[in-house]
C-alpha cells in the first residue's frame, strides 16, 4: 500500500517531459528545466517532499535561479533522459559556497539515494571531492534519471544547475585549475615580493598591503572552494572564517592602507572620517555575520567598502594627489566585479561568467597595479629625496665655493696685513735699534761727565766747612747718584737688546753672594736677614749677564721696600730636567693689587716712596722674556711679596 502510494507520488512527481541529454552538447544548463519548491520552515525532509500535497506546490522554473539572500531551503527537482548509452553524466551545481547542498537520487530499483556536498562539509563526505558540489548521475532502463537537491544555509542562493559529460567535465576543471592556478599565483608573487620590498625597506604601507594581499588570497580561495578542497578538506568550519571572516579583517588593513597611502588627511578631511569609520564598520559586521543576524553584512560592507576607496582616490586625484591616478584605476575594476557579484548574490543578476569571475579579474588587477603604484609611489619618493641630496650637495658645494673664496680674500688681506706688520716691525726694531745705540752712546757718554760730577762731589765734601753747603753738596750728591744709577740701568738695557745670547754654567752660590753684596750699599741692609735655599739638580746654562740681571733687581728690590723691623729676604733657587725656578720672598711693604700688572712697565713706580728708577724690573721682565722664560707675582700691601721667575732649559 505505502510502496503504492510512493511509486504513484513519484509518478506525479516527474509527470513533466525529462529534458533529453545529447552526448554531443557536452554541458546542459538546466537552471530553466527545473521544478522549484521553497520550504521556509526549513524543516522538511526528502520523504514530506515525496508527499503530494508538497509535490503538487513544485512550480517549474521560469528562468535563472535567483534566491538571493533567502533563509528559506530550496528544493529542485529534475528529470533527465540520456539519449546516448555510452555516456556518464554528472550533475553540478559550480558554486561552491551553497552551505548545504543534498542529493536524493531514485535508483534503478526504485529506491532513493543520499548524498551530502555543501561549503560547511567535509570532502570525504562527498560522493566526488570537488571544488563544487556533484552527483553522479543513474539512469534506469528508460534511461531517465530522477534527482531532487535540497540547498540550505544562509550563504546567497544564486546559482546555475548544470549537467555535464563526465569528459568534458574533467576537460572543464582542468581550465579552471589553470585560471585559477594563474590567479592565485599572482597574488602569491605579490605576496613575496611585497614582502621582499617590505624587508628592505621596512615601510608600514608594504606591510599593510602584505596583509591585504593574503586576506584577498583567503577570502578567494575558500570562495572557490580551493581552501575546502585542499588546505582544510576535513575542517569545512574554516571555510567561514577564513571567507566570511577575512572580509571586516580586510577592510581594516585597506582603510588603514588606504589612508596612509594616499595621505588622505592632507586632501580630504571627508573621506578621512569616512575610512576612519570602516574598521568600526568591519567589527559591527563581523559580529552580524558570525551572529547569523545578517550574513550578507561583511558582503555589504566590501562593496560600500570598495565604493569609498574609490571615491577617496577620485577627490584625492582631483584635489592634485597623482598616486591617486593608479589607485582610481586598481578600485575601478575591483568595484565593478564586486557589485556584479553582490547583485548576481542577491538575486538580481544571474549566476554566469562575468558575474562569477569579474571579482576575481578585478582583485588580481587591483592586488598588481596597487604593488605597481607602491613602486611608483616609492621611485617618486626616491627621486625626491635624490633631488633633495642633489640640491643640499650643490648648496653645500656653493658654500664650500663661497667659503674658499672667503677664505682665500682674508689669507690675501691676512697676508698684506702680515707684510705691513712685518715692515712696521723691521722698521721699528730699525727705531729701536737707533734707540738703543743712542742711548747707549748717550748713556756713555754722560757715564765720564757723571763719574766727574761724583768725584768733585767727593772732594767738595771733604773740603767744604760751611754745614749749609755741606747739606747741599751731599743733597746733590744723592742725585748725582741716582743720575749714575739711571744711567747704568739704560746701559745694561742696550746691552740686552744688542748683545747675543752666550751660555755659560751657572755657579748660583756665587750668583746670590755678588747679587747680595752688590745691595750692601742700600740703606736698610745690614738690618735684613737673608736665608737661601738652593736644590740643585742639574747644571743650569745659561747667559750670565742675564741672570744676573734677573737676581740682581729681585734681590735689590726686596732689600729697598723692606720693613723696618725684623725683616727677611728668602731667595729660593731649583734646577732640574725642566728648568730654573728662582723665588725671592721678602716681608716688606708689598705691591697693592692694582699696580702689581704695572710694575713691570719701563719707568713706572708703584708707590710714592719708592726709591728707584722705575727700571728694575722692566729689564728684569725683557731679560726674563730674552731667556723665553715667566715671572709671576704674588704681594700682599704690609706683609710682603715674593716673585717667581721660571726659566726652561735653552
Ligand atoms: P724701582 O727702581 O722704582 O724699584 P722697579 O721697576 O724695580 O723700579 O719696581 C717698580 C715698582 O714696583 C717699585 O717702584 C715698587 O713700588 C714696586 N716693587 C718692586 N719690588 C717690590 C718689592 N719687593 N716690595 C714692594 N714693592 C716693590
Amino acid at each position: 500500500m505505502l510502496l503504492g502510494l510512493l511509486i504513484f507520488t513519484v509518478s506525479i512527481a516527474f509527470a513533466q517531459k525529462p529534458y533529453e541529454l545529447h552526448h554531443e552538447a557536452g554541458n546542459h544548463r538546466l537552471d530553466e528545466h527545473v521544478q522549484i519548491y521553497i520550504d521556509d520552515s526549513e524543516q522538511l525532509t526528502h520523504a514530506d517532499i515525496l508527499r503530494k500535497d508538497i509535490q503538487e506546490q513544485f512550480i517549474a522554473s521560469n528562468g535563472h535561479l535567483k534566491f538571493g539572500y533567502s533563509k528559506s531551503t530550496i528544493w529542485l527537482k529534475l528529470s533527465v533522459k540520456k539519449t546516448s548509452s555510452n555516456a556518464e553524466w554528472l550533475l553540478e551545481l559550480p558554486a561552491p559556497f551553497l552551505e548545504f547542498v543534498d542529493f536524493y537520487q531514485q535508483q534503478p530499483d526504485g529506491s532513493w539515494s543520499h548524498h551530502e556536498s555543501g561549503y560547511y562539509r567535509a570532502q570525504s563526505k562527498r560522493v566526488i571531492s570537488h571544488t563544487a558540489h556533484l552527483e553522479p548521475l543513474v539512469f534506469g532502463a528508460d534511461s531517465i534519471s530522477q534527482v531532487y537537491i535540497q540547498v540550505a544555509g544562509r550563504s546567497p542562493k544564486t546559482f546555475p544547475v548544470y549537467i555535464i559529460e563526465k569528459e568534458h567535465f574533467y576537460q572543464k576543471t582542468r581550465f579552471e585549475d589553470i585560471g585559477y592556478g594563474i590567479f592565485f599565483g599572482i597574488l602569491i608573487v605579490m605576496f613575496f615580493y611585497n614582502l621582499v620590498i617590505y624587508i628592505t625597506l621596512k615601510q608600514t604601507n608594504y606591510l599593510l598591503y602584505i596583509c591585504t594581499i593574503v586576506c584577498t588570497f583567503f577570502i578567494f580561495a575558500s570562495a572557490t572552494g580551493y581552501a575546502g578542497k585542499y588546505f582544510w578538506p576535513e575542517h569545512p568550519e574554516w571555510n567561514f572564517y577564513a571567507g566570511r571572516m577575512s572580509l571586516p579583517v580586510i577592510t581594516i588593513f585597506l582603510a588603514i592602507f588606504t589612508i596612509r597611502f594616499l595621505e588622505v588627511k592632507q586632501y580630504t578631511k571627508t573621506m578621512y572620517y569616512a575610512l576612519y569609520a570602516l574598521p568600526f564598520l568591519g567589527l559591527v559586521a563581523g559580529v552580524l555575520t558570525a551572529s547569523g543576524i545578517m550574513s550578507s553584512a561583511s558582503n555589504n560592507l566590501i562593496s560600500l567598502s570598495t565604493l569609498i576607496y574609490l571615491c577617496t582616490g577620485i577627490v584625492c586625484r582631483i584635489k592634485g594627489n597623482r598616486t591617486a591616478n593608479f589607485f582610481i584605476a586598481a578600485w575601478s575594476f575591483y568595484l565593478i566585479g564586486g557589485l556584479l557579484l553582490t547583485l548576481r548574490n542577491s538575486g538580481v543578476l544571474v549566476f554566469n561568467f562575468w558575474t562569477t569571475h569579474f571579482v576575481e579579474i578585478g582583485a588580481v588587477l587591483e592586488t598588481t597595479i596597487i604593488a605597481i603604484a607602491l613602486g611608483d609611489r616609492y621611485r617618486r619618493y626616491k627621486e625626491e629625496k635624490e633631488e633633495i641630496q642633489l640640491q643640499a650637495l650643490q648648496l653645500q658645494q656653493e658654500a664650500n665655493e663661497r667659503l674658499e673664496l672667503k677664505v682665500k680674500e682674508r689669507t690675501e688681506e691676512l697676508q698684506q696685513t702680515l707684510d705691513t706688520i712685518k715692515i712696521q716691525k723691521e722698521i721699528i726694531e730699525d727705531k729701536n735699534a737707533e734707540l738703543d745705540a743712542f742711548f747707549y752712546r748717550i748713556s756713555h757718554d754722560l757715564k765720564g761727565p757723571i763719574a766727574s760730577l761724583l768725584g768733585l762731589n767727593a772732594l767738595a765734601k771733604m773740603d767744604i766747612k760751611d754745614e749749609l753747603a755741606l747739606d747741599y753738596v751731599t743733597k746733590q750728591h744723592s742725585q748725582v747718584e741716582r743720575l749714575h744709577q739711571i744711567i747704568n740701568g739704560l746701559i745694561n738695557l742696550t746691552r740686552l737688546n744688542i748683545a747675543a745670547l752666550q751660555r755659560e754654567a751657572i755657579d748660583f752660590e756665587k750668583l746670590i753672594t755678588d747679587c747680595i753684596e752688590s745691595s750692601r750699599s742700600l740703606h736698610s741692609f745690614e738690618k735684613i736677614s737673608f736665608k737661601r735655599e738652593l736644590k740643585i739638580e742639574t747644571v743650569y746654562y745659561t747667559e750670565w749677564t742675564l741672570l744676573n740681571a734677573i737676581v740682581q733687581n729681585l734681590i735689590e728690590n726686596a732689600v729697598k721696600y723692606c720693613r723696618p723691623d725684623n725683616p727677611y729676604v728668602h731667595v729660593y733657587v731649583k734646577t732640574d730636567r725642566n728648568g730654573l725656578e728662582i723665588k725671592v720672598k721678602d716681608n716688606g711693604a708689598g705691591i697693592p693689587e692694582e699696580y702689581q700688572n704695572r710694575i713691570f712697565e719701563m719707568f713706572y713706580r708703584a708707590s710714592q716712596h719708592a726709591q728707584g728708577s722705575g727700571l728694575g724690573l722692566y729689564i728684569l721682565k725683557r731679560s726674563v722674556d730674552r731667556l723665553q722664560g715667566t715671572i709671576e707675582v704674588e704681594s700682599t700691601v704690609g706683609e710682603g711679596s715674593c716673585f717667581t721667575v721660571k726659566l726652561p732649559t735653552l
